[in-house]
């Protein structure tokens, strides 16, 4: 069977997984609820034949495997929605009244891909008894960063050759780039409560603590790399003001583009707020909420994925599509479309298009975005690629109201339907030839050197 037989089966399953993706978005599900989600995608893939494990303390996680032995190949899947993002499939904007929730990221079209690719694969490793293992990894929570480390914790990715998936976006594309690395945390300050007029004697404020802490973080900030973020929010800073409050909380992002620069930064963060506590007599906890790692792309894969997407051919978009596409678009000016596909290295031609139907290559390697992800923990324990697809209209920023609607309309659905077939394409090619996968994990281990992967979690 060849490389078109596998792509008719995902066109001849188009309706089943469209439906899927479109309940999953109307679904809307946040990080650790995507209850119903999951179920439906675990539910399908049970009935396709597939064995299903679950993850240790992971509800809304699962596995979804199919086939014995060596290679085991992974592709991923997310499902978790964002808040404030709720819009029906309109271009103007219209939240859908009993939800505040949406798909502004398309995480409804990542997981139904992976779940198209894997049950196309599994009918032609039957047919052609081809050995090997493949693997449908349902991961929640990714808006926050924390599904796939959970899930690496639990040492599920330490069995896999190689694994890849995608991301929706306004272009098709190899992601040859990393992420920033990352620390999400939260420092808990107890005081002593009295009355603020009467007895100011009495109390001590948790909220100077977090206001003399977030004092020592912003001087802090002259002295860590350029590259390197930190932010925060407060997220408790007391009751009323005649109270002196003996509860504040301030949560904190540290990024950089290294795992060991984010550790190194988040050590002296603990210093200051061991110092913010000691100056204002208060004790402190905190708390890792979660801790993601920089990407390590693997170009062996990469290429791969490319030769795919170009087998595949580009996202088959209908008059509707372009229709959609170009009231969406009207809404951003050329220059915000820009300032958006330049984080992307877009080439400039385009930026004319409406919608990105052609497959586009660019040099992003070494490059490291400004955002984090959840996958780079994943690049650290097997060879690892990943490309994005045009679910979106040229220059559309992710987690927006736009994206949401695209992610639900005709465009997002096609483009879907192109990351499937490039995945399974993919995974297809590894499986046939076992010297692709001895040269993809050649390449990790060289680009790893030796480094073995520590759960943030237990840094
Ligand atoms: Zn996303």
């Amino acid at each position: 069977m060849d490389k078109k037989a596998l792509f008719d089966l995902i066109d001849r399953n188009e309706k089943t997984l469209k439906e899927m993706a479109t309940a999953i978005w109307q679904f809307a599900e946040g990080p650790f609820k995507e209850t119903a989600s999951s179920k439906l995608q675990k539910e399908y893939l049970a009935g396709q034949g597939f064995r299903i494990r679950e993850v240790p303390g992971v509800e809304t996680a699962f596995i979804a495997e199919y086939g014995e032995g060596k290679p085991v190949l992974g592709i991923l899947g997310e499902y978790d929605a964002l808040p404030g993002m709720s819009q029906k499939v309109s271009a103007a904007r219209e939240s859908l009244d009993d939800q505040s929730y949406g798909h502004g990221c398309g995480h409804n079209l990542l997981g139904t891909s992976g779940v198209g690719a894997v049950a196309a694969l599994k009918e032609i490793m039957a047919a052609e008894g081809l050995p090997g293992t493949i693997r449908y990894y349902g991961c929640p929570a990714e808006e926050i960063l924390a599904g796939k480390v959970v899930m690496a914790k639990e040492k599920v990715f330490d069995d896999a050759d190689a694994c890849i998936s995608w991301h929706p976006a306004s272009m098709n594309v190899v992601w040859g780039c990393s992420f920033l690395a990352m620390n999400s945390m939260k420092f808990r300050f107890k005081g002593i409560p009295a009355h603020a007029a009467a007895a100011p004697q009495a109390g001590r404020s948790a909220l100077d603590a977090v206001e003399l802490m977030n004092v020592g973080a912003n001087y802090l900030r002259e002295h860590v790399s350029e590259k390197a973020r930190i932010h925060y929010v407060i997220t408790n800073g007391g009751m009323a003001p005649n109270i002196v409050p003996e509860d504040a909380e301030v949560w904190y992002y540290v990024r950089a583009p290294k795992r060991a620069e984010v550790r190194e930064i988040s050590e002296r963060l603990f210093k200051i707020a061991e110092g913010a506590a000691l100056m204002t007599e208060t004790t402190m906890k905190h708390e890792l909420v979660a801790g993601c790692y920089d990407v390590v792309s693997n170009d062996t894969l990469g290429k791969l994925m490319h030769a795919n997407m170009v087998e595949a051919g580009p996202p088959k978009y209908t008059e509707e599509d372009f229709e959609f596409g170009k009231k969406l678009s009207a809404l951003s000016t050329r220059e915000d479309k820009k300032k958006v596909m330049s984080t992307y290295f877009a080439p400039d031609h385009v930026l004319d298009k409406i919608l990105c139907d052609e497959i586009i290559e660019v040099n992003d390697k070494g490059a490291v975005l400004a955002g984090s992800v959840d996958s780079g923990d994943v690049s650290y324990i097997a060879p690892f690629a990943q490309v994005t697809a045009a679910t979106w209209p040229v220059g559309t920023a992710a987690h927006t109201w736009v994206a949401t609607a695209a992610s639900g309309s005709g465009i997002g659905l096609n483009a879907m339907i192109f990351a499937a077939k490039t995945m399974a394409g993919t995974v297809y090619d590894l499986l046939k030839d076992h010297a692709l996968v001895a040269a993809a994990q050649d390449e990790f281990k060289k680009s790893l050197n030796g480094f073995k992967y520590i759960s943030p979690y237990e840094e």
